[in-house]
């Protein structure tokens, strides 16, 4: 079931948004070589409690393996849900960091790659390609328009690249949930409903450097590319309005 938001919830969002994308300023910084991933995800749990909400993601997802940090955290050839742990980064990493915050009853979703230190080209432009194609995605938005629209504008950027675009993982409505219809795909595929005011969505490219094929680990969360190659991810919490898009987090690097 779709839900749409009023003025004052999306009010709320954007607060909740705010605190993120503020949180997200402040971690980028912290994100290099020689940090172990769980240091930044305990950070970020501090940072979200000090601010009076909850991690989003902490706990989420089955009963028997709730994922267990604040931050998916996504090295290289991982695509999404990376699980925060003992590893540490290391120069010429692509690190994608996933987070989401509960503030006051309204969920915030974003999503950013970071280059530590001198990456390869291949991958440099692998990362800004993919978040050209958020923005892509972003501008497809259209209240009256049907929603697979935002996966045509993302699919075919990555495309002219030669990029692989993960289809078993997508974007998503967002606000008083983590995950709420309708489901907000990279590729053009699934319900094609109209977008209308009030829809809040998170529009989330996932771009592989090889083919779009991903697995998930043993440990039930952790998407990679079949390939081993890499893969990035840019997320932005969006809400749509008759006459316009706000993107509600923080571009962070504009
Ligand atoms: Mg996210
Ligand atoms: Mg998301």
């Amino acid at each position: 079931m779709l839900r749409l938001k009023n003025e004052k919830q999306i009010d709320g969002i954007r607060e909740s948004c705010k605190a993120l994308s503020a949180m997200f300023r402040e971690i980028i910084p912290l994100v290099k070589a020689g940090v172990e991933t769980l240091e930044l995800d305990r950070w970020a749990q501090n940072w979200i409690k000090r601010a009076g909400g909850k991690p989003a993601f902490l706990g989420y997802g089955p009963k028997d393996n709730p994922f267990p940090g604040a931050v998916c955290i996504s090295i290289n050839n991982e695509v999404i849900h990376g699980i925060p742990s003992r590893r540490k980064i290391v120069q010429g990493d692509l690190v994608s960091l996933d987070c989401g915050i509960d503030l006051g009853g309204f969920i915030s979703d974003q999503a950013v790659t970071v280059e530590i230190g001198k990456v390869s080209e291949a991958a440099h432009r692998l990362n800004m390609v993919t978040r050209e194609c958020l923005y892509k995605g972003i501008a497809a938005v259209r209240a009256g328009d049907r929603l697979l629209q935002i996966a045509r504008a993302v699919e075919s950027h990555a495309k002219s690249y030669g990029y692989g675009v993960v289809r078993q993982f997508c974007g998503h409505g967002v606000g008083f949930e983590v995950h709420e219809d309708p489901s907000v795909p990279n590729t053009p595929h699934g319900p094609n409903p109209r977008m209308s005011g009030g829809l809040v969505i998170a529009i989330e490219p996932m771009i592989n450097l090889g083919t779009g094929d991903v697995e998930v680990l043993e440990d039930g969360w952790t998407v990679v590319t079949s390939d081993d190659k890499l893969s990035a991810h840019w997320e932005h919490t969006v809400a749509v309005f008759q006459d316009h898009t706000e993107i509600l987090t923080d571009p962070l690097l504009d």
